[in-house]
């Protein structure tokens, strides 16, 4: 099973001297998305992001965020813990929205750790990743009030204006090793997701092959992904592009801490 850190009685922002980060999980798991999947990874997942999917699966990262907060040096010392492992996993939320994911990420390189960032691709920085795995939101996401989680449609507008921004994500696929993961609801979904990968093409330098434009059924649970898992792997045979897993959740449904 999945290992958590103990993470209660966290500071709050004023009381950790130096860089810091809230943090609303550590954990120790597989990666079960896209080209890394199955890879033992330290998750570390900051509270915070700048979007609203209505279909958020941490929920406390966004919509209401909890957690607390460690200085960097207590992150890395926090991940040092977990010794089998050699890949770590920055995640939110959106961990981008905070400058100090770049400190923590430079002392992970300097740890010899590969990175891999979690990110809805809004926002570009400079930093030793590895891997940026950029989920750019399509209009499928948007917390409309009939499909907010919380009822109300405060969040549309925002979401709506904030959720693509194809300067930053040109710079992160020019950058840095990429893959662009698509949370897919339908079949609808497909051609605003053509569309995108095609003024992202003639915006970047870099190829953006195919195999890394990854389809992903949305869902939580397993019963989620059971509904739809077959047609989006069978978009992704039609289009060309790759399929990918949610494995933690076949693995551990919805538990947290996966
Ligand atoms: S961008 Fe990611 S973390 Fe933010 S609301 Fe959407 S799914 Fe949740």
């Amino acid at each position: 099973m999945p290992v958590a850190s103990d993470l209660t009685g966290l500071a709050s922002k004023d009381d950790v001297a130096g860089a810091a980060l809230p943090i609303n999980e550590l954990f120790y798991s597989l990666q079960g998305e896209g080209k890394l999947a199955g890879v033992p990874s330290v998750f570390v997942r900051t509270s915070g992001c700048n979007l609203r999917c209505w279909f958020c699966d941490s929920y406390h990262t966004s919509w209401e965020p909890t957690g607390g907060w460690l200085s960097v040096d207590d992150v890395v010392a926090e991940v040092l813990e977990y010794e089998t492992a050699d890949h770590v996993v920055l995640t939110g939320g959106e961990p981008l929205i905070h400058e100090e994911s770049v400190r923590l990420l430079e002392e992970l390189a300097d740890h010899g750790y590969h990175t891999t960032v979690e990110t809805n691709g809004t926002i570009y920085r400079n930093a030793p990743i590895d891997l940026a795995s950029i989920s750019p939101k399509l209009e499928s996401s948007t917390p409309t009030s009939d499909r907010a989680p919380n009822g109300q449609g405060e969040w549309e507008t925002r979401h709506e204006e904030r959720r693509i921004d194809i300067e930053a994500l040109a710079e992160l696929v020019d950058t840095y090793e990429s893959q662009l993961k698509f949370v897919v609801t339908g079949p609808e979904d497909v051609s605003e997701i053509e569309a995108l990968v095609d003024r992202l093409r003639a915006a970047t330098r870099s190829a953006i092959p195919d195999e890394d434009v990854l389809l992903m059924p949305e869902g939580i649970t397993r019963e989620e992904l059971d509904e739809n898992r077959t047609e989006v792997a069978e978009l992704a045979l039609e289009h060309g592009y790759r399929d990918t897993p949610r494995l933690h959740v076949d693995l551990w449904n919805d538990a947290a801490g996966t």
